[in-house]
């Protein structure tokens, strides 16, 4: 569902030009779980962007769902993300003017969804929020939100879901309940997810992870070599 080939990165930086990611190649099959693991600044984040078209390599390519990203135009990238693709951020990223219902249903109301509301509630029920419909982000606890970005990602029945350290802002109990409801949604829908974390503890309930280290990959190997 996901190839990476040679992907290389720079960013500059004043008169300095700054390789982040290097040569970095890997694929993620359909149903998969895989997770991203490195050293702070090591290119995670950077590659979780090119994996979801919201950046573009200096060199390489990514495919995703099928289709050659670079190929795309913007705005075909943009539509593929709606219907194929979910995220999960650190830092949960709600929009503070909304409840936690709108949060959900905005983007399924703006792609024409007519049973936006509906669909939103039954999935903040399925998170066990159905009685935090009407919060608004800051009223809600850290892994409130956390799980209001979840149904929010899932909201499209996305094919993969990528998640940028998703239990990192977390206490380790509530980190626990998004990470079983991440592993629920791959056992019961079959999406793919893409885990970025620095907790090994999690990476090892994944199938396979990748280690990345100064921009480059030092190992992929499935769970059980560990
Ligand atoms: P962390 O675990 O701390 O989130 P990371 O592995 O996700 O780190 P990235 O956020 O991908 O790492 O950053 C990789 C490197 O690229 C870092 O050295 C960072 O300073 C640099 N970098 C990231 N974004 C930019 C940017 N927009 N411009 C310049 N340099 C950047």
């Amino acid at each position: 569902i996901l190839k990476i080939n040679g992907l290389q990165k720079n960013y500059t930086s004043g008169a300095k030009q700054l390789t982040v990611l290097q040569d970095v190649s890997f694929e993620v099959a359909k149903g998969q779980t895989f997770a991203i693991v490195g050293p702070s600044g090591s290119g995670k984040t950077t590659l979780l962007g090119l994996c979801a078209g919201l950046d573009t390599a200096d060199a390489g390519t990514v495919t995703l769902c099928g289709h050659n990203l670079q190929q795309l135009t913007q705005d075909q990238r943009a539509q593929l993300r709606n219907q194929e693709v979910g995220f999960i951020f650190q830092n949960f990223q709600l929009l503070p003017t909304l409840t936690a219902l709108e949060n959900v249903s905005v983007p399924l109301d703006l792609q024409g969804d007519k049973k936006a509301s509906q669909i939103a509630k039954e999935l903040l029920e399925k998170v066990g929020l159905g009685n935090r419909l009407d919060h608004y982000p800051s009223q809600l606890s850290g892994g409130e939100q956390q799980r209001v970005a979840l149904a929010r990602a899932f909201s499209n029945r996305p094919s993969i879901l990528f998640a940028d350290e998703p239990t990192g802002n977390l206490d380790e109990e509530t980190g626990e309940t998004v990470i079983k409801l991440l592993l629920e949604l791959n056992q019961d829908a079959g999406t793919t997810l893409v885990i970025i974390t620095h907790d090994m503890d999690l990476a090892r309930r994944t199938q396979q992870i990748l280690r990345l280290k100064g921009g480059q990959v030092v190992s992929n190997q499935p769970v059980a070599a560990f």
